[in-house]
């Protein structure tokens, strides 16, 4: 059997004609640039957000990018984020001439820990960290209404990384109870990547950025289009971060299934979930199965509230590259996410030394994403954990 990582042709069979009339209906209107496609799907995301405004950018990287630029960052400030995350969260940071700082995970969830965001802000006493940028990292929420209680008390910004987490929510207690809120939609603003292998991809690059303050999303607005106001006029510098009216298209009849696909994933992450505890009931298995932090209610049934959409499922394994190179034998696809900390990366490293991340070093020698895709079937799960059950045995 061969399983791949991700396969997109089981998604794009659904909608296969609908998107090729999209997009011939868009070349046909001559209209290239901006137009109706992307305000529709700003208007479509932000709803889904629960949110007042989406502004419509080029990836999930220049969402990011153009945020910082919104806040002012540049260089001599400081940005706090994760340093278990893909390279675009520090990149950004870098490229405007700011400097990372890092907050290690929890090594449950993958997530920032508050704990250690409320030391570092504590010791900011020059307040030189301009915003803090935590990541929901595989499509699960970090604990924001936490890193939302620290922030506010030091007035620093949230950016979201919501590039994994379109669609995640997170529970919110308050005095009437817990609210379920959006990924992206709890912070100053979230910022969404529409990479093919996210859970919303397009058909090539694009990219959003989600927020409820009316100015900020104008200066966004502003930001991705050179910063022009009015046209050829320029009080501030922006760059060229459209989103392409021909993904705004795809990504529009896209969307009308997102909740469908998270459904799918979560369905092949409980199927993961029980394989690998009826392996582990034969024999040992020196495999941990990723948690869902945040969940209401029991079983897989329909009363269970989990909100986790599984971008990735990542497990954490014992002699993992071993067990790696065992599964591409046996044709099973899986990845590495992130084989590095962000502060072991050379770019960094080349300059100073970053203090060690005792939970994320584990991690990057730890964890693997087996294959969870909507269209994976049964079997071939069954395959897998097979597969990696006998590579213990
Ligand atoms: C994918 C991703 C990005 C970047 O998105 P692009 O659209 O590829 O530029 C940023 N942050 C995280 C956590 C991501 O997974």
């Amino acid at each position: 059997m061969n399983v791949p990582l991700l396969d997109l042709a089981p998604t794009l069979d659904e909608q296969r004609q609908e998107i090729i009339d999209a997009v011939t209906r868009i070349i046909d209107s001559t209209r290239y640039i901006q137009g109706p496609e992307v305000d529709e799907l700003e208007k479509e995301i932000a709803d889904y957000c629960g949110v007042d405004y989406g502004v419509g950018v080029s990836s999930g990287t220049d969402a990011l990018l153009v945020s910082l630029m919104a806040l002012d960052v540049g260089a001599g400030d400081l940005v706090l984020t994760t340093p278990y995350s893909f390279f675009a969260t520090m990149g950004v940071i870098l490229r405007l001439g700011a400097m990372p700082v890092f907050a290690d995970i929890d090594p449950v969830s993958f997530n920032i820990d508050p704990d250690r965001v409320a030391e570092i802000l504590a010791a900011d006493t020059e307040k030189r960290i301009k915003a803090v940028i935590p990541v929901h990292l595989y499509g699960q929420a970090a604990d924001m209404a936490r890193i939302l209680e620290i922030t506010a008390a030091h007035e620093v910004p949230v950016i979201e990384d919501a590039a994994q987490a379109i669609g995640t929510e997170y529970p919110f207690a308050g005095a009437a109870g817990v609210t379920w809120m959006k990924a992206g939609s709890m912070g100053l603003c979230g910022c969404f990547s529409f990479f093919p292998s996210k859970n919303l991809g397009a058909v090539g690059d694009g990219g959003m950025v989600v927020c409820r303050d009316a100015s900020f999303a104008h200066n966004l607005k502003l930001l991705r289009n050179h910063g022009g106001e009015p046209k050829y006029y320029h009080s501030m510098v922006g760059g060229n971060f459209r989103l392409d009216p021909i993904q705004a298209g795809v990504l529009r009849i896209k969307l009308k299934h997102l909740e469908k696909w998270h459904r799918q994933r979560r369905e092949n992450a409980e199927r993961y979930n029980q394989l690998f505890k009826d392996q582990a009931a034969r024999s040992e298995l020196p495999v941990t199965t990723p948690v869902s932090v945040y969940r209401e209610g029991s079983g897989a049934g329909a009363d269970l509230k989990n909100f986790h959409i599984y971008n990735q499922y990542v497990i954490r394994a014992d002699r993992r590259d071993r067990l790696r190179e065992w599964l591409q034998k046996k044709n099973v696809a899986t990845e590495i996410y992130y084989p590095l900390g962000l502060h072991q990366q050379e770019c960094l490293t080349r300059r100073f030394t970053p203090p060690p991340m005792p939970n994320t070093e584990k991690a990057a020698s730890e964890s693997l994403a087996l294959p969870i895709y909507p269209g994976l079937t049964p079997q071939m799960q069954e395959y897998v954990v097979k597969s990696v059950a006998d590579f213990y045995r």
